[in-house]
């Protein structure tokens, strides 16, 4: 056994091992990224089971199901014991607590849980037999009604305050989502329901309960969580409970890496440790073991203007040859091309595919990249994203281009009728075959005979319009825009979060651009490999077999790949432009990129592409805030004709851009000319 532990102590430096070995009493471990924090959890687990703890008696919470797994598996490799370690989310946990002592409770024998859908549908169907859809135009949909009952639930903020937050325009509604809330609680008390955010104020409760509380404490007597700055209140509280007794609790985390305030995450939970703990010894690790000394004078340089921090500057002896390097782009379209080429350099030379990560901000920002990664045969994984191509909207749009491209293709054009104000599945196949007839001469008359509502008629004829229009229109950029231009008001009646949707569809009209056959913008698209089977494939396999992955920064939390690109390195997306009014908002988005940053082992690669969303060639992108320190990078290629990015790059937040219409109009104006054309 002896020798066991003396193995440990050479993979460990000695703060590390000061950490394994301090099994009693409270402990915090802060430290930067790479700095081993999940690895010394790992070898906490080993040590304590090799001295003589049983493994039901260690609590280990992390972030995801999936870290706890991954991490008691490496654990187990050594000891086989530390697969019976209770481990998991607070969430797990808190389920099964709460089967076990609904009764203390006050709840009734037969409980069930309502997941995200569940609970969605719930509260529509209360606010429905409230009265409060009468003008449902005016009240927030389902899937908005959960979102801000749980906000307001995990930030432990009043509805008002959540809303004046998120969804200002719902301000006014405060007091009937007050109302709606008490409904919601009172009917799922009255039949034993539970939603995902009651688990944990249940937990809460029961860990109040002195009784429980002592046996809680009794059985698991070591309790451990990884990416503590991750935590709401609620999840601190529960930590404080559990350790309230033996006070053998051990938290891990860096408060530079909080970026979940938006789900009620509460950084400031790293500095309340120690005073709810007052005997908390607390443990620096400094030294960097994933990235070379490039990469972190990046990462130093990115969080060196952040406020509130324990201060830390990370280091490493791993030399490391190459600069991380900084490209410019045209459009999204070459730099998704450049990243795609440069992976498979990188896997010519032999790093395995499932060593490089691309990551973004926000999941749009992907399809560039999952397109041209199509093209190359390159197998991919898209981790925490949406399937962008299966998203309701851009299903939306893909249907009249479908339509257009094939007016045969009746499924896409039933699915177009539907979205129409006052047109059911009846009217829809009724009326399919008079829209794209080539009679426009009578294509009143013929609406008249088999649609009564006089509303339906003008959708119908505006839509027959669109696709008189269509095949006019030159290039696939135009149709698309003329496309959405069609759908944007449907898209603000269908959907209240059509904000970030219009986002999608603009850097849908961006990567149109690239295209000049509508055709092989259509297969390119359904050709993608649908995201959902490649991530299943690629959980549980050793790096070598795993496809190259494509993540949003959120979702990369305490991964790690050889090769990492962060593409789209702009103001706008990172700081993502709803942040851009926060300071505290923006500050989340410095931290976001740092943890970026820090996921990388070798090499870096940022990327950004001018050519705003306008379109229009005032819109210039201007490189990221955060990436101020020119220094420690390589600027490595320019493909367009770029302005230098210090010196007469202004601040453009808040600036109204115009498009080459008005441009052209002002132009007109400007040189008084009746016919501006005979000029151009
Ligand atoms: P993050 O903040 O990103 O979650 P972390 O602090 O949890 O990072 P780990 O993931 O535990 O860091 O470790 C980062 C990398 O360094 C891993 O590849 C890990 O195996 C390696 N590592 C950690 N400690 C040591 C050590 N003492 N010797 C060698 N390698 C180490
Ligand atoms: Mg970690």
């Amino acid at each position: 056994k002896t020798s066991k532990i003396e193995d440990f102590k050479s993979v460990l430096n000695p703060a590390q091992w000061d950490a394994v070995t301090t099994m009693e009493g409270p402990l915090l471990v802060v430290a930067g990224a790479g700095t081993g924090k999940t690895r010394v959890i790992e070898y906490r687990c080993l040590y304590m089971i090799e001295n003589g703890i049983l493994p039901e008696q260690i609590l280990l919470l992390t972030f995801t199901r999936k870290a706890a797994r991954e991490m008691l598996g490496r654990a187990s490799l050594h000891d086989p014991r530390c697969r019976k370690i209770e481990g998991g989310t607070f969430h797990s946990f808190a389920y099964r607590l709460i089967r076990q002592y609904k009764s203390v409770l006050g709840l009734g024998d037969i409980i069930s849980f309502l997941d995200e859908a569940d609970s969605a549908d719930l509260l529509h169907l209360l606010a429905a037999k409230a009265g409060f859809l009468e003008d449902k135009s005016r009240f927030p949909k389902k899937d908005t009604l959960r979102a801000v009952l749980s906000m307001s639930t995990n930030r432990n903020q009043p509805i008002r305050d959540v809303l004046a937050k998120d969804y200002p325009h719902f301000v006014p509604l405060s007091a009937p989502l007050e109302e709606l809330r008490k409904m919601y609680t009172q009917f799922k008390l009255e039949r034993n329901l539970i939603d995902y955010d009651d688990m944990l104020i249940y937990l809460k409760f029961l860990l109040e309960n002195t009784a429980i509380n002592e046996k809680a404490a009794a059985h698991f007597r070591y309790v451990m969580v990884d990416e503590f700055q991750d935590t709401n209140k609620i999840q601190a509280d529960i930590v404080y409970s559990l350790g309230a007794r033996h006070n053998n609790c051990m938290a891990v985390g860096d408060d530079t890496q909080s970026i979940y305030s938006f789900r009620g995450a509460y950084y400031k939970n790293m500095f309340e440790f120690p005073k709810r703990f007052p005997d908390t010894k607390i443990i620096k690790l400094e030294y960097n073991y994933r990235s070379t000394q490039p990469i972190l004078d990046v990462a130093n340089a990115v969080i060196e203007g952040e406020k509130q921090k324990y201060s830390k500057v990370l280091f490493t002896t791993q030399p490391g040859d190459e600069k991380p390097t900084l490209s410019y782009f045209k459009d999204a379209f070459s730099e998704a091309e450049w990243v795609a080429h440069k992976i498979k350099e990188y896997r010519d030379e032999g790093v395995p595919l499932g060593s490089l990560g691309v990551l973004y901000r926000s999941n749009y920002l992907s399809l560039p990249v999952q397109l041209a990664l199509s093209k190359l045969n390159i197998p991919f994984a898209v981790f925490g994203g949406m399937k962008f191509i299966e998203t309701a909207h851009v299903k939306d749009v893909m249907a009249f281009l479908k339509a257009h491209h094939n007016p045969k293709d009746e499924i896409s054009i039933a699915r177009i009728l539907m979205l129409l104000d006052g047109i059911g599945p009846r009217t829809a196949e009724r009326v399919k075959e008079i829209i794209l007839g080539a009679d426009t001469q009578r294509l009143e008359a013929d609406l008249a005979l088999v649609v009564k509502s006089a509303e339906a008629r003008r959708e119908l004829l505006k839509l027959a319009e669109l696709f008189r229009l269509l095949p006019g229109i030159e290039t696939i950029e135009k149709k698309i825009k003329k496309v959405i231009q069609f759908y944007t008001p449907i898209l603000k009646k269908k959907f209240d979060d059509y904000p970030a949707r219009q986002e999608d569809l603009e850097a849908f009209v961006e990567i149109s651009s690239g295209y000049t056959s509508l055709e092989q913008f259509l297969v390119d698209f359904v050709t993608i490999e649908p995201p959902e089977r490649s991530v299943l494939e690629a959980e549980g396999k050793k790096e070598d077999e795993r496809p190259v992955t494509l993540s949003t920064v959120h979702s990369a939390k305490g991964l790690e790949w050889e090769v990492v690109f962060v593409i789209a390195l702009v103001d706008g997306s990172i700081p993502v432009s709803y942040a851009l009014d926060d300071e505290e908002a923006i500050e989340e988005e410095r931290r976001l990129l740092y943890v970026a940053v820090t996921r990388a082992r070798k090499y870096l690669h940022f990327s950004l592409h001018n050519e705003g969303r306008n379109g229009g060639m005032s819109s210039f992108n201007r490189l990221s805030r955060f990436v101020s320190e020119p220094r420690v990078l390589e600027k490595i290629r320019t493909d367009y004709a770029w302005y230098e990015d210090e010196g007469f790059a202004l601040d453009q937040t808040g600036t109204r851009r115009m498009d080459k219409d008005e441009l052209y109009r002002k132009l007109t104006d400007y040189f008084e000319m009746d016919n501006g054309k005979d000029y151009f």
